[in-house]
């Protein structure tokens, strides 16, 4: 974003350039794409990133994530409690995204029919509701777990190839385990979505986790929660399965942030270590 704009968003603010002393931010992760982290703010009263306003605890936290094809430097802008503005930047690193080529696809799932079609969009828009809400409870500083063990058989970001096909990338991370193991909620949070025969993700929960973090669980063989549960990390929401658009039983395991999808990998790491912290 060029610091015009950024200026432009602040423009009721007096504008101050980096002299500001007692104002630091940090942020603790990868500065990749697809990647998520967490920040610290001190005497920030707001951060703005492409145009919208970044959620901050009352400490200071907040949270950041690169998309799966976000372009570098990161342009970004904060303003301190006194009214300063500050322009920041991030170097964002370049993730090497692998290609997926995935055979005996069921066809009507690659090439969807005309009545498939409206399904697609029903289960779009469900999506995108569950995952729309900025709960102002920070859950996530609960920190994340994996919902189950195994191998990871497809990573996010793949390009997908389907049957022959270019399809979308893929959105988050398989896991693949046999029908009927029990999966687990990666942390604390509202359920916003429990679906059942979704067209891609068959039958799907979503977990909001506070500050615009959502998680997603596809392919599930039976759901043992409903829309409006509170859910704490470790409990058991569902049973796997193999729903939706799969060559075999899995987990999809997908994550979002204000609507940008990103590794849900990155949320392992999240807050647990110090060693990845810069400061801008
Ligand atoms: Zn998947």
């Amino acid at each position: 974003m060029p610091n015009k704009l950024i200026y432009s968003i602040f423009s009721f603010l007096s504008v101050a350039g980096l002299s500001s002393a007692a104002s630091a931010i940090q942020l603790c992760g990868q500065p990749a794409q697809g990647e998520i982290l967490q920040g610290r703010a001190d005497n920030i009263s707001r951060i703005v990133m492409d145009g919208k306003d970044i959620r901050l605890s009352p400490q200071g936290n907040f949270l950041i994530v690169f998309g799966r094809d976000e372009t570098s430097p990161k342009q970004f802008a904060a303003a301190t409690s006194s009214g300063e503005v500050i322009p920041l930047s991030v170097d964002v690193n370049k993730t090497a995204w692998d290609v997926q080529s995935l055979k005996g696809v069921p066809p009507r799932k690659v090439t969807p029919s005309d009545s498939d079609l409206r399904d697609i969009e029903r289960e779009q828009k469900l999506v995108r509701a569950g995952q729309a809400e900025n709960t102002a409870t920070p859950y996530w500083q609960k920190g994340f777990i994996q919902p189950v063990e195994g191998r990871i058989s497809g990573n996010f970001g793949g390009q997908r190839i389907m049957n022959g096909i270019k399809k979308n990338p893929h959105s988050g991370m398989d896991i693949a385990v046999p029908e009927g193991i029990p999966v687990k909620a990666s942390s604390d949070g509202i359920v916003t979505l429990a679906a059942n025969d979704l067209f891609y993700s068959g039958n799907v929960i979503i977990v909001d986790h506070g500050y615009g973090l959502h998680t997603v669980y596809a392919h599930l063989k039976e759901i043992s929660v409903k829309q409006g549960d509170s859910v704490k990390k470790g409990d058991i929401i569902a049973l796997s399965g193999k729903t939706g658009r799969v060559t075999g039983p899995h987990l999809h395991w997908g994550a979002s942030y204000n609507g940008i999808k990103f590794n849900p990998k990155s949320l392992l790491s999240l807050g647990k270590s110090n060693d990845l912290c810069f400061n801008l």
